[in-house]
């Protein structure tokens, strides 16, 4: 019961033809007629998955799952009295079975790819969408080929693309040129193109939404995450709006979209109350994961935030750094510097007055910090090496570091 429907002229497609993007060049989205369906499921904070949510699911066959979904909803008063808000909550996208949010959207994406009848998949990665398809299509029995951009992948990433069996080519270019090019492998070689571009892979990632309204039993002020692509800012916006269209819940959150300061063509697009964005051609941030400079879901990202009362900002690699040492260092969580970026963020907007102290507030952190070790690595001290006598120790831990 649901059609794909381009969001810039409305024309609809038959969702089992394989396509990606309208004939007018808009993108295209899923779109249910909500009035028909059943929903099965009740938003009372039990069994949590993506799967527990497949009423909402534009998929008919058994889906190709490795237990994704069902994520941490941690509640951060540390951290929240020390950034100045009473209710703070992290959802921890890192502990998902590949260590990322991708996984609630290929194992969409794989089970459709099988249900259109593909054998093999494909995709552009900064890393972590490259780790996540690797492992969905070993898991479905399916060919994987990833464009990675040479030397600008994190090595937990490419060691996961490996492991998993996909082909692994190491572009020399950035993401933005990657993903062209894998475009137009897929359409000439026949791959199915799992990049957010692809809106079934959007509607797995959706359900971040819906699991946080299953467990909090509520809609937070506002959520906080890192765009990069801008695919996930898009599906969680949808994801709420969907709830509400359903009557599950009368309000959406704020979306609020945090770029690094190097790459932050939706901030530039939002300030200048543009629609769309104009692209970086050499995008930098110590936060691979979202070091693109042509995000393709910029259009639905920019609707989201407007319509949704929200904002885009930028954070510097020295904040997201700052940032990602307290999530850890005061509340035990560890993320990836992208990941960071959204925490960060909400440091910015409540020493602006944008967040007050009262807001309920949901970060979302997208990646785990085990993806990243080098870059850890380089913003820690070094362990400190010593002989082995318990004078040297008690010395060396005594020098207050
Ligand atoms: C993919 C990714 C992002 C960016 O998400 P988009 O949907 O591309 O905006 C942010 N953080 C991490 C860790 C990611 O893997
Ligand atoms: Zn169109």
């Amino acid at each position: 019961m649901y059609t794909l429907a381009c969001i810039e002229c409305g024309k609809e497609y038959d969702p089992d033809t394989v396509i990606y993007t309208c004939e007018c060049g808009g993108l295209l989205e899923v779109r249910f007629d909500l009035d028909s369906l059943e929903i099965n499921f009740k938003l009372d904070g039990r069994g949590m998955k993506v799967w527990k949510y497949r009423d909402l699911l534009p998929v008919t066959t058994d889906p190709v799952t490795i237990n994704e979904g069902g994520t941490p909803l941690y509640r951060c008063e540390k951290l929240g009295k020390v950034y100045g808000i009473e209710n703070l909550f992290v959802k921890h996208e890192g502990m998902n079975p590949s260590g990322s949010f991708k996984d609630r959207g290929m194992t969409v994406g794989v089970t459709k790819a099988i249900e259109l009848g593909r054998t093999a998949v494909a995709c552009a990665s900064t890393g972590n969408t490259s780790a996540s398809m690797a492992m969905y299509a070993a898991k479905g029995g399916l060919v994987a080929v990833v464009l990675l951009p040479k030397g600008k992948v994190a090595m937990g990433k490419v060691a996961q693309a490996l492991i998993y069996g996909a082909k692994v080519l190491a572009i020399r270019g950035n993401f933005d040129i990657a993903l062209e090019l894998v475009r137009a492998v897929a359409d000439r070689l026949g791959f199915y193109l799992l990049n957010s571009l692809n809106p079934f892979r959007l509607e797995g990632q959706k359900t971040i939404a819906f699991e946080i309204v299953d467990e909090l039993g509520y809609v937070p002020e506002r959520i906080v995450l890192p765009v990069g692509n801008a695919g996930n800012i898009s599906a969680i916006y949808k994801g709420f709006n969907e709830l509400r269209e359903l009557g599950f819940i009368d309000s959406v959150p704020r979306m609020t979209g945090i770029q690094a300061e190097g790459a932050r063509p939706v901030v530039d697009a939002y300030e200048n109350g543009m629609s769309d964005i104009i692209p970086y051609g050499s995008p930098e941030t110590l936060a691979t994961a979202i070091r693109i400079g042509n995000p393709v879901n910029a259009v639905k990202a920019l609707k989201a935030i407007r319509e949704s009362g929200g904002v885009a900002l930028s954070v510097s690699d020295e904040e997201i750094i700052s940032a990602q040492k307290d999530l850890a260092r005061i509340e035990g969580i560890g993320v990836e510097p992208a990941s960071a970026a959204s925490i960060a963020g909400l440091k910015k907007l409540i020493e602006r007055g944008e967040i007050s102290r009262d807001d309920d507030v949901v970060c979302v952190v997208t990646g785990h910090l085990l993806k990243d070790p080098e870059e850890i690595i380089s913003v820690c001290d070094n362990p400190l090496e010593v002989d082995p006598d318990i004078n040297e120790i008690r010395r060396a831990i005594s020098t207050d570091k």
